[in-house]
């Protein structure tokens, strides 16, 4: 991967697409191009076909992307390739991936594809492919995607039979009032919040200051345009969130949110415009569910840890899935979760839907603000506290499999999770090592009480990775 500076904005240049179950992901005009995209599209309009003998029979797809300047282009490819196979398509045009999600419900679906490439730089782009349930392709139905991808033989229509084109301008409001039917609006208004939002330009323009705005909060926007010019980097972690630290801080509002461009993530700014990082999102919102509803929760292998303590502590069910939004959507299906989620500021609210929803944790969020009384930074201070550290570790593919034996033979813990890479755990502290899928390179992310013990996981596996490399 080569990167070049251009007008203070430092531009990848990788060329190589990136394919994984849930969709595909490349820097625009590099590896993402209209004919890439065009595939893609004829593919996944052959992919819902399944089962139809009929070119009448048109499934029914939606589809949405973000702010994203290359989106207009690449949404023009999609609309072709799947008017192409005969395709009945509902365009959302710009808007959140949740709200698209919801609307697979709403319009019974067979299939939604969502133009976004979320919290990456924006020469990316990607396509996501979703099932008729909402969730992302999961690992069996991306494969026979792949599979009919790569077989190349597509559906064609002729002139008489080719698919229709509708819009849905309503998706928006529908999801807007969903929410507001499942959080006491009321005790929001009454306390009058004052709320810094960043929605980096994103998706999030065309939704989260609207709600903002219908639950009563003065509002203090930044932006929120739709421009899709990224003012920082769009992933809603702690070192991008200075501008809204210091809008929070000079405002004086009560609070802030981020959200990244497609709007499945939200990060918190306490009332000091102190950002807190992207886990405690989905650890406020399951304190607060918890408070009101017990039942079983459901994380990621990553996610804090702190996600188990307010489990013990409310009496429920905890549940740890491998990484991705579709297992842990999937598991929280299964068990009847009342909230999951993922560490990087990712909530599943079951009320709304089975995905990772921004809109509806910011909404969450408020409701929880204005029933306790209490400002953001006590709401943080009530909960456990630990360190987290997250390394990225260069290491050759090829040698994973000896990396994990020497891991396993080393590194004795109470409990060893091999469900996605490992993940070694003990009372108050574990390290998870997993691999990527598309890079040469190891992920290490380690929590415990204090930040140097973290550290200290993370160099004793780091130490074990750098003797197998160079073995
Ligand atoms: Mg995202």
């Amino acid at each position: 991967m080569a990167s070049k500076m251009s007008g203070g904005v430092s531009v990848t240049e990788i060329d190589e697409l990136m394919i994984s179950v849930a969709g595909i992901r490349g820097v625009v005009g590099l590896a993402l191009t209209p004919e890439t995209t065009l595939r893609f599209a004829r593919a996944y309009g052959t992919f819902c076909r399944k089962g139809r003998e009929s070119p009448r029979d048109r499934p029914k797809v939606l589809v949405a992307r973000d702010t994203r300047p290359s989106g207009e282009m690449l949404h023009h490819s999609v609309l072709a390739g799947l008017l192409d196979t005969c395709c009945e398509v509902i365009d959302l045009g710009i808007a959140a991936t949740p709200t698209l999600q919801l609307a697979i419900f709403h319009h019974e679906a067979d299939g939604a594809v969502a133009i976004t490439a979320s919290h990456n730089p924006q020469e990316w782009n990607a396509l996501k492919f979703f099932q008729p349930n909402g969730m992302y392709l999961n690992k069996v139905k991306g494969k026979q995607f792949l599979d009919l991808t790569e077989a190349g033989e597509f559906t064609r229509c002729r002139w008489d039979t080719l698919g229709t084109w509708t819009e849905d301008t309503e998706a928006t409001r529908r999801h807007l009032d969903r929410i507001e039917t499942l959080v006491d609006v009321t005790a929001i208004r009454r306390r009058k919040l004052k709320v810094v939002l960043d929605c980096c330009n994103g998706a999030a323009g065309v939704i989260s200051p609207l709600l903002l705005r219908e639950l009563g909060c003065e509002r203090v926007l930044i932006n929120c345009d739709l421009t899709g010019h990224f003012p920082h980097s769009p992933e809603p972690v702690k070192e991008n969130l200075a501008q809204l630290c210091q809008a929070v801080r000079e405002s004086g509002a009560d609070v802030g949110f981020a959200h990244d461009p497609d709007v499945d993530r939200i990060a918190v700014v306490t009332e000091k415009g102190e950002a807190v990082g992207e886990e405690y999102s989905l650890v406020l919102s399951t304190a607060y569910v918890l408070s009101k509803v017990q039942g079983p929760v459901v994380t990621n292998l990553s996610t804090t840890q702190t996600m188990r303590d307010l489990a013990v502590q409310h009496g429920c069910e905890m549940h740890w899935t491998p990484i991705g939004d579709v297992n842990v959507s999937e598991k929280m299906k299964e068990v009847g979760a009342v909230i999951g989620g993922e560490g990087n500021g990712g909530v599943i609210l079951p009320e709304i839907q089975y995905a990772r929803d921004g809109v509806g944790a910011l909404a969450l969020l408020l409701e929880y603000l204005a029933t306790s009384g209490k400002s953001m930074s006590a709401l943080i201070d009530e909960l456990p506290r630990y360190a987290i550290v997250k390394r990225t570790v260069q290491f050759p593919r090829d040698r994973i499999h000896q990396a994990w034996d020497e891991l396993q033979q080393t590194i004795s813990a109470d409990e060893v999770d091999d469900r996605d890479g490992l993940k070694f755990v003990w009372e108050t502290r574990w390290v998870h090592v997993r691999p990527s899928g598309t890079e040469p390179i190891v992920r290490v992310i380690a929590e415990a009480a204090k930040e140097a013990e973290a550290n200290r996981l993370c160099d004793a596996v780091e130490e074990r990775l750098r003797l197998v490399a160079a073995a």
